[in-house]
């Protein structure tokens, strides 16, 4: 059976396209165009992700994020405008799981969607202790990192912090949530040491620590492990 994904975004351009590439992609898509609408396809059936445009003609998408999650935790990708970075975060706060910026390439969107489903499919089932990316073996269990077969040495932060990001990997972690998991708190005038911490594993992690591809940086926003 296709898994079903509810897109809610009043712009019948960005609808169109969005829905013909996620169908192609093989899964059944439902569109709302309004808050109403998508309160009335939400009452009606339970998609296994939705799509959020946050401006939309009767209201502000973040509500209904708030709503959701006050019942369901299906994945949420936002569409937001470019140089919204307060919405961004805001949304991420209200629950939301990721975002994409407008205008977005059809081959990112598709990716995201199905990055969302598989992690979200992952949560339920049993955590497994050894992580796996590129020629990195990360073993929760013994606390041990393995690089290219050799031992790294993480410090108890560091390793905190690789944990926090993997277990949420292909999510954007905001820097207030990430310092409030890593230290216990989120004070934003802490957010220098973020930067030492993950600039030091990517230089004992990543193959290129200036060009990074799993410790990623979301501009503004937080960070984004992917692997
Ligand atoms: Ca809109």
């Amino acid at each position: 059976m296709k898994l079903r994904l509810l897109l809610i975004e009043d712009e019948p351009e960005i609808r169109r396209f969005t829905r013909n590439a996620l169908e192609k992609a093989d899964f059944a898509v439902d569109e709302a165009d309004s808050l109403l609408t998508a309160t009335h396809a939400l009452n009606h059936a339970k998609p296994d992700l939705i799509l959020l445009d946050l401006g939309l003609p009767d209201g502000d998408g973040l509500q209904l994020i708030d709503r959701i999650r006050n019942w369901s935790s299906t994945p949420i990708l936002v569409l937001s405008a470019r140089s919204q970075e307060q919405q961004k975060v805001d949304a991420l706060h209200a629950g939301a799981d990721d975002f994409l910026v407008k205008p977005f390439g059809i081959a990112e969107m598709v990716a995201r969607v199905q990055a969302l489903l598989r992690r979200h499919h992952k949560q339920a089932e049993d955590e497994t202790p050894i992580v796996r990316f590129g020629d990195v073996e990360v073993d929760f269990s013994r606390h041990l990192v393995v690089k290219q077969g050799v031992a790294v040495h993480l410090t108890a932060i560091e390793f905190k912090l690789l944990g926090v990001l993997i277990r949420q990997a292909g999510k954007v972690v905001t820097q207030s949530a990430l310092m409030q998991q890593v230290w216990g708190n989120s004070q934003q005038d802490n957010s220098h040491y973020l930067r030492i911490y993950i600039s030091r594993l990517r230089k004992k992690l990543e193959n290129d620590p200036s060009r990074p591809v799993y410790l990623l940086n979301e501009l503004g926003v937080g960070y984004r492990f992917k692997n």
